[in-house]
């Protein structure tokens, strides 16, 4: 590896005594934050590293750094990923995306790998973007919502449910299983868990915050009117090779839709649910699987990048639900589905003292110890 600036102290110390640090209010109006505003981000620093697959969740992750840093000194000759670098409260974070249209576990595996190797002091992995949800009777999951990957059962929270055996007449048989999130993950989301059963959350309002801000990304990521969230029965499929939207080809008739009672004021909305997180190399679009696979293996969430990370790049998996994983699939709820993943993810790395990610191992030194 070429020889590079490291700064092993997090380079906290480059700007201190400049005269440059003042104090200014959060992107999202809540957590104030010290910010500098020309400093950098060193390849050495202490790192979160926040994974995205489709730019619409590499926007939403971008506009909740509290502050965002300009250019990078340094990648490793073979790293073609696109970063961005910043702070979120206190953690310097590396944000990357996959490439422009490729989607699945192999990509997502390969921008990690490249990640560790420009930012060999990565400790905490995240990676966060939109999934579709599974709701059953046991998981009331509603557009917008967030599901985290958790720990059931002793198994971790992803789920390669092509990583095993379809036989007609018999659950789904697991051959491989994927490592669980690490355990600083897993303790703050309890710690987070706590605050919003006691508190509730106040992720929408952070969204509107920021889209206050930037009124060129209200169109596309502020929260759909609740009317457009339909949760059609299993049996009615909408129409192959039909883009119309589902008012037009599959209607509001109750007798097609599942009803669900309006949430009520003291819910939390969107609701952060915990389980299992399904992920394979494809594109789930089939009512009937998700149901047979939400009753056998109580799976929350459909997804395509996790199974591909879990055994390389340890993670917490983030996931705003934007469709139904069935044939009514469509666009218009990713983009708050993103911003709601993101505003999780922002909460989530706020709970952790940055002293304890200093204490953690590096990722980097837990794939090559095996
Ligand atoms: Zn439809």
């Amino acid at each position: 590896m070429p020889k590079k600036k490291l700064n092993p102290k997090g380079g906290e110390d480059a700007t201190s005594g400049a005269g440059k640090r003042r104090k200014t209010n959060s992107v999202d109006g809540r957590t104030p934050v010290a910010s500098t505003s020309k400093r950098i981000l060193s390849n050495g620093d202490d790192t979160v590293g926040w994974i995205c697959a489709i730019t619409t969740e590499y926007v939403a992750a971008q506009v909740f750094l509290d502050e965002k840093h300009e250019g990078l000194e340094y990648v490793s000759p073979n790293d073609y990923n696109d970063y961005t670098l910043g702070k979120i409260g206190k953690h310097n974070t590396v944000i990357a995306v996959l490439p422009d249209g490729e989607y699945g576990t192999s990509p997502a595996a390969r921008v990690a790998s490249r990640m560790l190797l420009s930012f060999p002091n990565v400790r905490i992995g995240l990676m966060v973007g939109i999934g579709g949800g599974a709701p059953s009777p046991k998981h009331a999951i509603r557009l917008g919502d967030v599901v985290v990957s958790a720990t059931r059962d002793g198994k971790g929270g992803i789920f390669g449910y092509d990583l095993g055996k379809t036989i007609q007449g018999q659950e789904f048989q697991t051959t491989a299983f994927l490592n669980q999130p690490p355990e600083i993950l897993r303790t703050a989301m309890s710690g987070l868990k706590a605050q919003y059963e006691s508190e509730g959350h106040q992720l929408d309002e952070a969204i509107n915050n920021i889209l206050k801000k930037r009124p060129r990304l209200q169109k596309k990521y502020k929260r759909p009117n609740p009317s457009s969230d339909r949760l059609y029965k299993s049996t009615v499929v909408h129409p192959a090779n039909n883009e119309a939207s589902c008012v037009a080809v599959c209607g509001d008739d109750p007798s097609k839709l599942i009803s669900r009672p309006e949430r009520a004021e003291e819910e939390d909305n969107p609701t952060i649910h915990y389980g299992l997180i399904a992920s394979a190399n494809q594109l789930m679009k089939d009512a009937t699987v998700r149901d047979k696979l939400a009753a056998e293996k109580d799976v929350l969430c459909f997804e395509m990048e996790a199974a591909g990370l879990m055994n390389h790049f340890p993670c917490l998996v983030i996931r705003g639900i934007c469709d139904y994983s069935d044939t009514h699939k469509n666009k218009d709820w990713q983009g708050y589905a993103a911003m709601a993943a993101a505003a999780y993810a922002k909460d989530l790395l706020c709970r952790i003292p940055p002293k304890r990610v200093e204490a953690e191992k590096r990722i980097s030194d837990i794939i090559s110890s095996g």
